[in-house]
């Protein structure tokens, strides 16, 4: 319906206010593999009455933005429908793209391909960190890749053993492992996993335990991780002996973990699945179960660690410590990089060969990562995350008190999330209007990730944004 209200303003065939326009699609016509028009059956209902004014058969063009469609009119495309258009000739249709592209950034501020400005909550979906274009990771990246890009792990690299000694440190883990993102680094951990169980139990050693509604990643053994059906459907049979649990569910986990269990893997807190902390309780609890059976506590930090919760691992904010935790997103300023960081007990379990990787832990990338991290030290970004944070949670708890659609407020830091009791993806397309970009997990929920650099102003301007599309406002009690 609403795309043949679209083609029609794009047809400019004037619709009254009082008829809506439904309609059938009887063929498709194609042109060298590529669709060109559908015909279809117009009906015009009184939006009044009720009844069918009109029933005619025309012509339209399949997408208002196709190139042939653009032709016939003699209207030139846009930039952004040249790069969309050509898109969707040659992508695989993975993608769900709003109608925006950007060209450049700077701090925490996009500009699109006519220079329109967009203040950025979503910093890449948590890689951004230290919004676009920091001088310093320019810098690095500059000097780097004027010496050298990439290097085999045949070879050693400058940076790879200042990188992982930098984490452990950072951290108080032994040992490291770099891949290329953060599907990857979830591999590399269930295989180390895997082989420390069957040297401490045997090949029947070998059961992982997961939280249902997480959010592992895309391949194989990330998704059978993935406690989440939309994200598994069709790709099975995916890894066998992997049971889900409820999280923060004590009874449930005890059940689920015994002397075969390998590993428990989880998000401290749930990014994609809708901002969701576990509790201290069942963190303990994991950690306690898996000592006591010789399995592997894993923390997925890829979306909610490296600063986001104001401290450099959320294991920190927490006070439970794991024996192995994925990392990525922001570790290299943008620049694909992941990692897990093991202790010595796990890490030991592994030898040459038997894992690896030709791009992880390349020079260009490492050396950036030591960027990162001197940049977030040397500028206080973490504290920037707590105070800034605290703010945004402040304002967003304002509007859940005032505005109707908003049930609650979830996270801390830079990882936040306003739940609403209507679609989100609305509001995230009008903020682009109002140019502010907003994020939408879960369908209800608007996910903030923003750059660490985001100051107190900035959330003033992304709440003056939300106060407008957030629509009614809760009625005052008598
Ligand atoms: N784990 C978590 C918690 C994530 O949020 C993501 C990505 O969003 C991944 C794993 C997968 O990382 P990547 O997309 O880099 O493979």
């Amino acid at each position: 319906m609403s795309n043949f209200t679209a083609t029609f303003q794009f047809c400019r065939v004037p619709v009254s206010r009082c008829y809506i326009v439904t309609s059938t699609i009887i063929e498709r016509i194609r042109y060298g593999g590529y669709e060109l028009w559908n015909i279809a059956y117009v009906f015009w209902d009184c939006f009044c009455c009720g009844r069918r004014k009109c029933l005619e058969t025309v012509l339209v063009p399949s997408h208002p933005n196709d190139s042939a469609a653009r032709s016939f009119y003699n209207e030139p495309m846009s930039r952004l429908e040249q790069i969309a258009d050509l898109e969707k000739r040659f992508l695989l249709p993975t993608y769900n793209r709003y109608p925006v592209g950007f060209e450049r950034g700077k701090g925490v501020f996009l500009y699109d391909f006519e220079g329109k400005k967009y203040l950025d909550f979503v910093a890449g979906l948590g890689v951004n960190a230290l919004g676009h274009a920091h001088p310093r990771i320019v810098k690095a990246i500059r000097e780097q890749a004027a010496r050298v890009i990439h290097l085999s792990n045949l070879y050693y690299n400058e940076y790879q053993g200042q990188l992982a000694e930098r984490l452990c440190q950072l951290s108080g883990f032994d040992r490291v492992f770099f891949s290329n993102s953060g599907t990857e680094a979830m591999e590399g951990a269930i295989k180390l996993a895997r082989l420390a169980g069957h040297k401490a139990g045997g090949e029947a050693k070998c059961q992982l335990v997961a939280l249902q509604d997480s959010f592992h990643g895309r391949t194989f053994g990330s998704m059978s991780l993935t406690g989440q059906d939309k994200y598994r459907k069709g790709f099975e049979p995916l890894l066998d002996n992997v049971s889900f649990v409820a999280q923060n569910d004590v009874a449930a986990l005890r059940a689920a973990v015994n002397a075969n269990t390998c590993a428990i893997v989880l998000e401290p807190i749930f990014g994609e699945g809708g901002i969701l902390e576990c509790s201290e309780e069942f963190l303990r609890e994991c950690r306690v179960l898996a000592s006591q059976h010789q399995a592997a506590l894993i923390f997925d930090e890829i979306q909610c660690g490296l600063g986001r919760t104001g401290k450099m691992f959320a294991f920190q904010s927490f006070g439970v410590v794991p024996d192995i935790v994925t990392i990525a997103k922001p570790i290299a300023a943008g620049v694909p990089l992941g990692a897990f960081l093991s202790k010595e007990h796990f890490a030991s379990a592994i030898a040459p060969g038997q894992h690896g990787t030709t791009f992880g832990g390349g020079p260009l990338a490492c050396r950036v990562a030591l960027e990162y991290l001197a940049i977030v030290e040397e500028e206080h970004l973490l504290e920037n995350v707590v105070k800034v944070g605290g703010y945004l949670h402040e304002q967003l708890q304002e509007l859940a008190g005032k505005y109707a659609s908003v049930r609650e407020v979830r996270g801390r830091g830079f990882i936040q999330g306003l739940v609403l009791d209507i679609p989100a993806r609305p509001l995230v397309e009008q903020g682009l209007a109002e140019g502010v970009l907003f994020n939408v997990t879960q369908d209800t929920v608007l996910r903030f990730l923003p750059p660490f650099l985001l100051e107190e102003k900035h959330v003033d301007k992304g709440v003056r944004v939300l106060k407008k599309l957030l629509g009614k406002k809760r009625k005052k009690a008598a």
